[in-house]
């Protein structure tokens, strides 16, 4: 039997207890950084394999899976184990036991995966040259993200990763199909805070007031010219704001308003220049119109480069694996992950695993209260991965 076979059979063998394990992660959700319950059950599990985890992150977890020749190279798998304050709305066995908290973004799906993934390499850890580690990252939905902390404590060091692989649920993608997408691939999301400050008054005498509504008005027109003039229009990027307080009335003019919103980008350089404008544009305008305005970026994850050799490598093993037919391209798209932090520091592969389907009415979008996944999936992603992995670690002599 051939390592590729080998994989789909133990792929097959392993299903029930992946779809186990998805439920039991599912019921239990815990939000970013408190995965405390997450990571003690991941390291149950992989214990009960034979692999033996180490602590990272505080609740983050990593481990490695030996082949022959242990130092030859190095290949990283990595899942996300933190659910989102929603309320599920889902009637299923497995709902969500932590009321307000639901795996609604399938972080759930790629840690139980992930799991299956390593039992499988694990049965096979004659059959390849190398090393898989593994890492199970807290804290994704959340700023500054997990992922950032499991670099800061050397996840990708002694020795450092030849590449890393890591995997999302798509619900428009149906279950069966894989998508690709090499390069530019996901956005750098900052949240952009405004307090925009005048001196309130009597509605009817603006002439004794500097008039905050008006200015927060002029600055939010104004910096949308940095997104039509300034940014190269190859290249999206979007800026909206999509919170403004102004506690005035219809006869009174408040002393501040504030503004929030995202700026997304596509290219680290034009990131930060258009952070730069922004905060010179408000400040000016404001003070151009007699007020004042405090500038306040919070930044979030990078911008996401898939490396296009190993996403070709690794879409190659995927046409292997589930055949040419059932691999996609994919669409770039201005959402943000924190696996763009590891895609700074080693080539880095971002998939997705197709989880719709229509005929069981699974179609609800990730962070909505009725997200859900067709399991099948379950059944493909965690081969798919081990043999991405064994492939990686081959180089091309598979
Ligand atoms: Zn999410
Ligand atoms: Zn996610």
């Amino acid at each position: 039997m051939s390592v590729l076979e080998k994989i789909k059979s133990l792929s097959r063998q392993y299903s029930n207890e992946v779809v186990e394990m998805r439920r039991h992660l599912h019921a239990n959700p815990e939000l970013s950084y408190q995965e405390f319950n997450t990571a003690k059950y991941v390291a149950q599990q992989l214990r009960s394999f034979g692999i033996e985890p180490e602590e990272i992150a505080t609740t983050g977890l990593v481990a490695e899976i030996e082949g022959k020749n242990p130092a030859s190279k190095v290949v990283a798998l990595r899942a996300d184990m933190d659910a989102l304050p929603i309320l599920e709305t889902n009637d299923v066995p497995y709902k969500s036991k932590n009321t307000g908290v639901m795996h609604a973004c399938g972080h759930d799906v790629h840690t139980s995966s992930l799991l299956g993934t390593a039992k499988i390499l694990n049965s096979l850890k004659g059959e390849f040259d190398g090393t898989v580690r593994l890492l199970f990252q807290p804290g994704e939905e959340k700023n500054p993200g997990g992922a950032s902390y499991m670099i800061r404590d050397g996840a990708l060091e002694n020795p450092r990763p030849s590449s890393i692989i890591g995997q999302h649920v798509f619900p428009l993608l149906p279950v069966g199909k894989i998508g690709f997408r090499e390069g530019m691939y996901m956005a750098s999301a900052d949240e952009v805070y405004l307090r925009v400050i005048g001196k309130g008054g009597h509605g009817a005498s603006p002439d004794l007031a500097v008039d905050p509504i008006v200015i927060a008005s002029h600055i939010i027109i104004g910096l949308q010219q940095i997104i039509s003039r300034n940014a190269n229009p190859r290249q999206p990027t979007v800026l909206t704001f999509g919170n403004i307080i102004g506690k005035g009335a219809t006869n009174i003019i408040p002393d501040e308003v504030n503004v929030a919103g995202t700026f997304r980008a596509m290219n680290e350089e034009w990131r930060n220049s258009a952070l730069d404008k922004i905060k010179k544009m408000a400040e000016s305008i404001a003070e151009g119109m007699g007020g004042k305005c405090e500038v306040n970026i919070s930044r979030g994850y990078p911008y996401l480069e898939n490396n296009p050799e190993l996403t070709r490598r690794i879409r190659k093993a995927a046409e292997e694996y589930v055949g040419s037919e059932n691999v996609v391209d994919i669409d770039i798209t201005l959402g943000a992950e924190d696996f763009a932090y590891y895609s700074q520091v080693v080539p880095a592969a971002f998939y997705r695993l197709g989880t719709r389907n229509e005929a069981k009415g699974i179609t609800s979008y990730v962070h909505t209260p009725t997200f859900n996944i067709d399991e099948d999936a379950l059944s493909i992603s965690t081969g798919l991965m081990a043999w991405m992995a064994v492939k990686e670690l081959a180089g091309a002599s598979v």
